[in-house]
């Protein structure tokens, strides 16, 4: 059973709706292959409810305009450790290069965020984020690195994830430490990448030591 499941019923105390959950992977034993999104899972679920139940499960994430901009905040208050999204990783949605909405998850593997959950493209870049993102053979997943206020604009650190992005852009995110210029793993300095190896992902890492 996935994690976000189970998390839904340790964290659920009507015991109907538990069982429910339980249920409801049964009923849909290949959903999380599909797309590992919770807020499909979560119109799902509010399809699925017994009339009256009284429970209504909010989506976790949402899409807001910023400025002339859109992003994406959270709905809700967010527990640190939560899985927020899933990015399916299908061979329709990557690409052999990267540009402005897609992921690198291989050397030259770059998932299209537009194209598998394009709320997912809306995904912020901050040099202090509220998430990470967890590069799996079925997904990538955004997990929350820190307890994540509703309305709070969903963040990660591009830098960690791209080698060499197709889009450079100039940062003011307000960390003390902000990279200034985005451009990737390829143009920190050793200092910079000191500070975010633990959360580099495996791909950029892999690139780094081929040079
Ligand atoms: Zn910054």
């Amino acid at each position: 059973m996935p994690s976000f499941l189970v998390r839904l019923q340790e964290e659920v105390a009507d015991s109907e709706l538990r069982d429910f959950a339980a249920k409801f992977y049964e009923v849909f034993p290949d959903f999380c292959d599909q797309q590992l999104d919770m807020n499909l899972f979560t119109k799902k679920l509010q399809s699925l409810l017994p009339p009256g139940s009284g429970v209504s499960p909010q989506p976790i994430f949402a899409a807001r305009e910023w400025g002339e901009q859109r992003t994406l905040v959270a709905n809700r208050a967010i527990k640190a450790g939560t899985e927020v999204y899933c990015v399916p990783r299908r061979p329709e949605f990557t690409r052999e290069s990267p540009d402005m909405h897609t992921l690198q998850v291989g050397l030259t593997e770059h998932l299209d965020f537009a194209a598998a959950l394009p709320d997912a493209a809306l995904t912020h870049h901050s040099c202090d984020p509220n998430g990470d993102l967890q590069i799996h053979e079925h997904g990538v997943i955004f997990v929350a690195r820190r307890d994540i206020a509703a309305e709070e604009i969903l963040s990660f650190d591009y830098a960690t994830t791209e080698w060499d992005m197709d889009e450079k852009f100039p940062c003011a995110c307000g960390a003390t430490d902000c990279l200034g210029t985005v451009g990737g793993w390829k143009h920190l300095s050793e200092e910079q990448r000191v500070s975010r190896l633990a959360r580099a992902s495996p791909v950029v890492l892999e690139r780094a030591n081929a040079v």
